[in-house]
């Protein structure tokens, strides 16, 4: 095929149970349809996994993909997917982050890996461009992801190299664990570390020294100029810059969404002592950025005083302070900055961790669950020296730590007790954003492809709560209006193919999408200019559209169905009793016919219609659906 620009043209496959690794070549086809990244992985585990397939099998794939946008100076394009079925939810797992990894992995000459197979003993492997290289990796088993870092940048010589990390939770099978590259930079969802632990990997070092070319040079560099200063000019550009998404905290407080004492309320009172605003001015003393990103939004921190005086880390996000915070009813800050680095160096999800702190907590303050069930630990909301065990005890799966080491849903089987008290989708444990508060990101927890979870759909016009915006865009009021039930399907079904563009050209979603740079318009503008391939922004849509449907045919496959696509019984039945989003509940059914008619689903089943499959040219995927009742 001609040079795609963008695209290194060659994906490397990699067998671990022969220690084998070869390339093959990236078909025009495959990135006119998916465009790159999350696109590539979800396309290929469709293909590639059967339906009902353990994911501990040799024959599970582990993807990563990154996307044409990687390894130019466009700006933060640093990103990377990951991608397996995964071992925390049986369906479809993936998983994003930044950092340097991406890039490097575009220099090395690659658009995507692709491991199969399983090592008889563990290693890392080591890819220096066109090399690849299988090495043994006892000396670092149990090593945290800080430690295992250094111990490979030493035993190679080079301290450039990029890594990406299974932690020693990984190793122990907890079913959360993620992978994680430059220290903090986590792809920590769905449990993709898990897998690749159970691969017998601990970890992918990374060397490249080749140029990504565009194809249109002279146009790419007006466009980084362009987008260059309208990120510079924009009003969120210090905001971001100082807090990161930690700004998000009291803003969440104050409209009454913000989970607290798990979902039992959605107001803390101790909201300004855990604040982004108090984290940047007692606490930060430098930032950092991800590869060509012009906002370098991540913080370093020093704890000055108290218990914690001289813990320094990197962190958090909006996410990991305030699912260590008002989630479990925490007020002390220097405890969630620890907690955080406490997950990461062990490599798990710092969401579901949180989820099964919380939910415990909930269940000891109704006393459904006794100290002799839980190790004699005093799970009293906030209590400090019960959160730090906890998390010792999950990443080591230890007594009550190792009930929690599948997830809060597993948990709760395994327990006979709480299973509705769990606040999760599909078995994936739900963000710091109380859907009573916010209908649209409801919905888009509800029918996420990879369980519930935000960063799928992230409709963030929402928060603007101002029904111009819903009438403009989708010809209805109140799709924008945070409170209300009604345009919904359209504003998520929106932002969920938006999202899978961003996802598969692979800039960083916090920017493009939340900063309203990378608009479908301007999308086919940038592909055109860096690949050389013709799209209009309608087709673009059409490739994000393509995306969903088919993670949604994968989870299909599974046996998930509309019954699946509700979210937990508080938010249907309970309000919350105080604050900005008092007074109201989630209405699922109104709410999920409205999404399928969207997309082109059946409203019963959830299940794409044989003409929505045909129109995105997902000719064979038409044909597996209809196996399955429609
Ligand atoms: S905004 Fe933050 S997360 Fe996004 S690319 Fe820049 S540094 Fe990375």
């Amino acid at each position: 095929m001609p040079k795609l620009g963008g695209y290194t043209g060659k994906i490397l496959k990699i067998d671990l149970t022969n220690r084998v690794a070869k390339t093959i070549p990236l078909e025009k086809k495959m990135a006119m349809q998916f465009l790159g990244g999350r696109g590539f992985n979800s396309k290929r585990l469709y293909d590639m996994i059967s339906p009902g397939l353990d994911p501990f099998s040799p024959d599970n794939p582990l993807l990563i993909a990154t996307g044409p946008l990687v390894g130019t100076m466009f700006p933060t394009a640093s990103r990377f997917n990951v991608s397996s079925k995964s071992p925390q939810t049986g369906i479809l797992g993936d998983s994003n982050a930044g950092g340097h990894f991406a890039s490097e992995m575009k220099f090395a000459g690659y658009d995507q890996i692709i491991m199969v197979g399983k090592s008889n003993s563990l290693i890392y492997i080591y890819i220096n461009n066109d090399q690849v290289e299988f090495k043994d990796a006892a000396h670092i088993s149990g090593k945290d992801v800080y430690e295992t870092d250094s111990i490979i940048k030493a035993d190679l010589g080079d301290r450039q190299i990029q890594t990406l990390i299974a932690g020693p939770a990984a190793e122990n099978g907890v079913k959360f664990s993620g992978l994680f590259t430059n220290l903090m930079r986590a792809a920590a969802r769905t449990g993709m570390g898990t897998i690749m632990a159970s691969k017998g990997v601990k970890a992918i070092a990374l060397k490249g020294t080749g140029v990504i070319e565009v194809s249109n040079p002279y146009r790419f560099e007006k466009i980084v100029e362009e987008i260059e200063g309208e990120i510079y000019n924009h009003e969120q550009y210090w905001p971001r810059r100082k807090m990161g998404t930690t700004r998000i905290l009291l803003m969440a407080n104050e409209a009454g969404f913000l989970p607290t004492r798990h979902y039992t309320q959605g107001t803390f009172e101790y909201a300004e002592e855990v604040s982004g605003e108090r984290l940047a001015e007692e606490f930060n003393v430098k930032t950092r950025g991800c590869f060509a990103c012009p906002i370098p939004c991540s913080r370093f921190y020093v704890v000055r005083e108290g218990k914690f005086k001289g813990h320094y880390g990197e962190g958090p996000e909006y996410e990991s302070q305030g699912s260590f915070t008002s989630r479990i009813g925490n007020r002390n800050l220097a405890l969630a900055l620890k907690g955080n680095d406490m997950c990461n160096k062990l490599g798990i999800d710092i969401l579901t961790t949180s989820e099964c702190i919380s939910w415990a907590m909930e269940l000891y303050s109704k006393g459904m669950l006794t100290k002799d069930e839980i190790d004699g630990l005093d799970l009293t909301w906030g209590n400090e020296a019960a959160i730090l065990a906890l998390i010792e005890k999950i990443a080591k799966r230890e007594g009550f730590g190792d009930i929690l080491a599948d997830g809060p849903k597993a948990a709760a089987i395994k327990l006979g007790k709480g299973l509705d008290l769990t606040m999760q989708v599909k078995g994936l444990d739900l963000i710091m954003a109380d859907p009573r508060g916010l209908k649209g990101f409801g919905l888009g927890y509800a029918v996420a492809s990879r369980g519930g979870d935000h960063l799928r759909s992230e409709p963030f016009l929402e928060l603007n709560d101002d029904p111009a915006i819903g009438k403009k865009m989708f010809g209805v009021p109140e799709a924008t209006v945070r409170l209300a039930d009604k345009g919904k399907g359209k504003l998520v079904s929106y932002f969920e193919d938006w999202n899978a563009v961003i996802d598969a050209l692979e800039p960083c979603k916090n920017i493009m999408q939340n900063m309203e740079i990378l608009t479908f318009e301007r999308a086919s503008e940038v592909i055109e200019v860096v690949t050389g391939m013709k799209m209009t922004a309608s087709q673009v849509r059409d490739a994000g559209t393509r995306i969903n449907t088919i993670e949604r045919a994968f989870n299909i496959r599974e046996g998930m169905r509309r019954k699946d696509d509700y979210l937990p019984r508080r938010f249907i039945e309970e309000e919350l009793p105080s604050g900005a989003s008092s007074g109201t509940v989630i209405k699922m059914d109104a709410m999920l016919d409205d999404y399928y008619t969207e997309r082109g689903w059946n409203r019963e089943s959830g299940i794409p219609l044989e003409h929505t499959l045909l129109d995105l040219g997902l000719e064979k995927v038409s044909a597996d659906m209809k196996k399955y009742n429609r």
